[in-house]
C-alpha cells in the first residue's frame, strides 16, 4: 500500500489553480526542486481534493479505479508531471516577460482539447466546463489544464510572477501589482529578516 504523504504541507498561494499545480514542487527560485508532493497517484488526488479541483466522492472512485489499474494509475501519475514540466516551462519564462515555446503550448493546446472532449457544459451564472461524468484516470489533470489555457487566454501576463524567494509561481492579485512573495509568511518573512540582519551588521561595524 502507498503511503500518500501530507500533500497540504504547500500553501495554495498561486491564485491559480494552474499555478498551484506547478508549485507542488518546491525549492530555490534557480535550479533544483528539492521537495515534491506528487510521488504516487492517490497523492495526485488527495492534492486535487485538496486544490479545489476534485470532490470527496470523485476522489473516492478514483482511488478505486487505481487500485483496480495499477499500470493505469502509474501511466496517469507520470502523465501529470510531464504536463507539470511543460506547464513550468510555459508560465516560468513568462514571470520574466519572455514567450514560451511553441512546442509546449501545443502539448498544452493537444491536452486541452482532450480535456474538453471530456467534459460537458454546466449552466450556472456562466456556463462553465465540468467533469462530473469523466470517470477516467486522468480527471484531476483536466481542470488544470483547462485553468493553464483560461489563464494564458483571459489572464493578464504581466500578473504572472515568481517567489523572489523560492521557486513558486502565482497571479499577482493585488491593487497595485506590488507582489513580491509566494507568501509574507514564508519568504517575505525570511527577506524581512535579511533586511533587519543586514541592517544591524553594517551599524555594528561602523
Ligand atoms: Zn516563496
Amino acid at each position: 500500500m502507498e503511503t500518500v504523504e501530507d500533500v497540504t504541507r504547500f500553501r495554495l498561494v498561486g491564485g491559480d489553480l494552474a499555478l498551484d499545480f506547478v508549485n507542488t514542487r518546491s525549492g530555490p527560485p534557480v535550479g533544483t526542486p528539492d521537495d515534491d508532493t506528487l510521488t504516487s497517484y492517490p497523492e495526485l488526488v488527495a492534492w486535487g481534493v485538496y486544490a479545489g479541483a476534485l470532490t470527496e466522492a470523485e476522489a473516492a472512485a478514483l482511488r478505486r479505479l487505481s487500485r483496480d489499474d495499477p499500470g493505469g494509475a502509474h501511466a496517469a501519475l507520470a502523465r501529470a508531471l510531464r504536463t507539470r514540466d511543460y506547464l513550468d516551462e510555459i508560465f516560468r519564462p513568462l514571470t520574466a516577460g519572455r514567450d514560451p515555446n511553441t512546442a509546449d503550448l501545443a502539448r498544452l493546446r493537444d491536452d486541452e482539447a482532450d480535456a474538453l472532449g471530456h467534459a460537458q457544459l454546466e449552466p450556472g451564472s456562466t456556463f462553465a466546463w465540468a467533469w462530473r461524468n469523466d470517470h477516467t484516470l486522468a480527471r484531476p489533470l483536466r481542470p488544470v489544464v483547462h485553468a493553464a489555457v483560461q489563464l494564458l487566454t483571459t489572464g493578464a501576463l504581466d500578473r504572472i510572477k515568481g517567489c523572489g524567494g523560492c521557486r513558486f509561481l502565482f497571479n499577482d492579485e493585488s491593487k497595485n501589482r506590488s507582489r513580491r512573495w509566494c507568501s509574507m509568511d514564508d519568504c517575505g518573512t525570511a527577506e524581512k529578516i535579511r533586511r533587519y540582519v543586514a541592517v544591524r551588521r553594517t551599524r555594528a561595524t561602523r
